[in-house]
């Protein structure tokens, strides 16, 4: 792997941590916040890269080439370490972050900095972020803790505060366009910036994962349920042949857009603009608490899934719960 990605929107954040860094006021905690789909995880990497090289470049990068780079390259960097949970959506436990508090009191090796990254740093559970806690309050010189948060808010307060913030919004929409246009996005553009919204690697995420075909297949699904023009099993067995958070996602972007519609909203702040009459008529005689009550099913559906219920079982229960709300004359 070559250095840590960088993107056109993270201008200002990296002037501010580079120019901190030259002034030797970097901060012992940096929290990188702000919605998904932005790169904070690249540019956590990059800050980790630059932080242990000893050669910056003009724009205060690593420079790739020193013997320091070549072993953050490699993920092999004494003075780094990343502290994750051990499969994606499980907590990080004490035991990682007192590991880590063991290493910071360590004097960095290279020359450079001590960098910790801890990712999600919401996935802390209590006794981490409290063993974390203790950490930050005896931060060692030359060593940087870095924590990258898509949910700033779920953090404990008291680490929050001793954290310098920095933060990551949607760019401007022409910026956004701009750079997709390089990636290759002119043919779905629109419709990849409204379903992402507006967030560029969310965009990507879209067309690399098919979500617009997604939500076109199942807006179809679901019409053809409400018409019951279709064997509900049938259409279960074609949902569970896909990957489960596509279809959710897609799932939950719709029904948020079938209220959105319900409730009179315009094009433009609506996931699915291309599909807008297809939705518009999936809605259509739907009662609107009725739709709520579905969208809570939604949510239960993602949760369970993330302790291995038995995923068709779930699918059927929401298959039956939109032929209920769909009823003709239900109330
Ligand atoms: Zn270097």
């Amino acid at each position: 792997m070559n250095g840590a990605r960088s993107y056109p929107w993270h201008h200002e954040q990296w002037q501010r941590v580079s120019r901190a860094r030259a002034a030797d006021r970097l901060p012992h905690a940096i929290l990188l916040a702000g919605p998904d789909g932005l790169g904070k995880a690249d540019f956590a990497k990059r800050l980790s890269d630059s932080l242990v090289c000893v050669r910056l470049n003009e724009n205060g990068d690593a420079c790739g080439t020193c013997a320091s780079c070549r072993q953050a390259h490699a993920g092999s960097h004494p003075d780094q370490r990343l502290v994750a949970p051990d499969e994606p959506g499980k907590m990080i436990k004490i035991d990682a972050i007192r590991d880590l508090s063991g290493k910071s009191v360590l004097a960095a090796q290279e020359g450079g900095y001590r960098v910790f990254l801890i990712q999600p740093a919401e996935a802390m559970n209590r006794a981490a972020a409290n063993a974390l806690l203790k950490t930050l309050e005896e931060p060692s010189s030359r060593s940087v803790l870095i924590l990258v948060s898509s949910h700033p808010t779920r953090l404990a307060a008291t680490i929050r505060s001793r954290c310098q913030v920095i933060k990551f919004g949607i760019p401007r929409v022409q910026e956004v366009r701009a750079w997709l246009m390089e990636q290759g996005c002119e043919a779905e553009l629109d419709e990849l910036l409204a379903i992402s919204g507006g967030a560029p690697l969310r965009a990507l995420q879209a067309r690399e994962q098919g979500w617009l075909e997604e939500s076109r297949r199942l807006s179809q699904e679901l019409l053809t349920l409400k018409q019951r023009k279709a064997n509900p099993l049938t259409i279960v067995e074609e949902w569970e042949k896909r990957p489960l958070p596509l279809l959710s996602g897609s799932l939950k972007r719709c029904l948020s857009d079938l209220v959105k519609l319900a409730n009179g909203l315009r094009d433009s702040v609506i996931y699915h603009p291309g599909i807008r009459d297809d939705l518009q008529r999936l809605g259509e005689g739907i009662d609107l608490q009725r739709l709520h009550g579905f969208n809570d099913e939604l949510l239960r559906l993602d949760r369970d899934s993330s302790h291995n219920l038995n995923v068709q079982m779930q699918l059927e229960a929401i298959a039956n719960r939109w032929l209920q709300i769909t009823r003709p004359g239900a109330q």
